[in-house]
């Protein structure tokens, strides 16, 4: 890091890096539905938008950061070093969580991969802001952000459902708003992967259970 303060440039280059575009696609399709927010504030985990007065928080997670349960991919090197670090992201996340929601804020976590169909994603922030905004309503719903699942509950994963990746994972209780907390071996828990870690810990955001699932795709049932 330079000691002299920064140029112009350097100074712009900075702020560009925090503007990831994943998180450009939503802002851009947000302001086009007439949703404003506001950008990095200084509340808990740093939201990437937040609806002051609607008091909502919107964080754009990395699949990779905050181990997402159908995309996670383990490192074939330091393994320690990657362990400890998706543990730490997984825990700040939700003790962040913790802060805004005792603050009276709503949060809503978004995971890069869902950015793909940005409709629903825009659709379910309508949603938090203003339960009845009919219009939204009278869309059909595809997904839900929040992933509560109507599937019927189970533990852990198998990768039978290769060709839909947004229901083969969910917890006990009902919620398949889960994260990977470590996982043993290397590989991707990507269904399609052709490598797929021994079995991964999973952690239940909305009851805190944890557990350890077997991964195997394809035939091994
Ligand atoms: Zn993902
Ligand atoms: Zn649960």
């Amino acid at each position: 890091m330079p000691k002299r303060p920064l140029t112009r440039s350097e100074n712009m280059a900075r702020i560009r890096s925090r503007d990831t575009k994943p998180e450009l696609l939503l802002r851009k399709a947000l302001w086009a539905a007439g949703c404003r927010y506001r950008l990095y504030c200084d509340l808990p985990g740093r939201p990437d938008l937040a609806f002051l007065r609607e008091q909502l928080a919107v964080f754009v997670d990395g699949c990779f950061w905050h181990g997402c349960p159908v995309h996670y991919s383990a490192p074939r090197t330091r393994e320690q070093f990657w362990k400890s670090k998706l543990a730490n992201n997984v825990r700040r996340d939700m003790a962040a969580d913790d802060a805004l929601i005792s603050q009276g804020w709503q949060v809503i976590r978004i995971w890069q991969h869902e950015l793909k169909d940005i409709d629903a994603v825009v659709k379910n922030i309508r949603l938090l802001l203003d339960p009845s905004d009919s219009a939204v309503y009278s869309q059909e719903n595809t997904r839900a952000v929040m992933k509560i699942s109507e599937q019927t509950a189970s533990y852990g994963f198998s990768g039978r459902n290769k060709d839909d990746e947004t229901n083969w994972y969910a917890c006990g209780c009902g919620s398949s708003d889960v994260r990977v907390l470590a996982v043993k071996g290397h590989g991707s828990l990507r269904p399609s992967s052709r490598q797929s870690p021994e079995s991964a810990e999973l952690i239940c955001r909305t009851c805190r259970n944890i557990w350890t699932a077997q991964v195997f795709f394809g035939d091994k049932n």
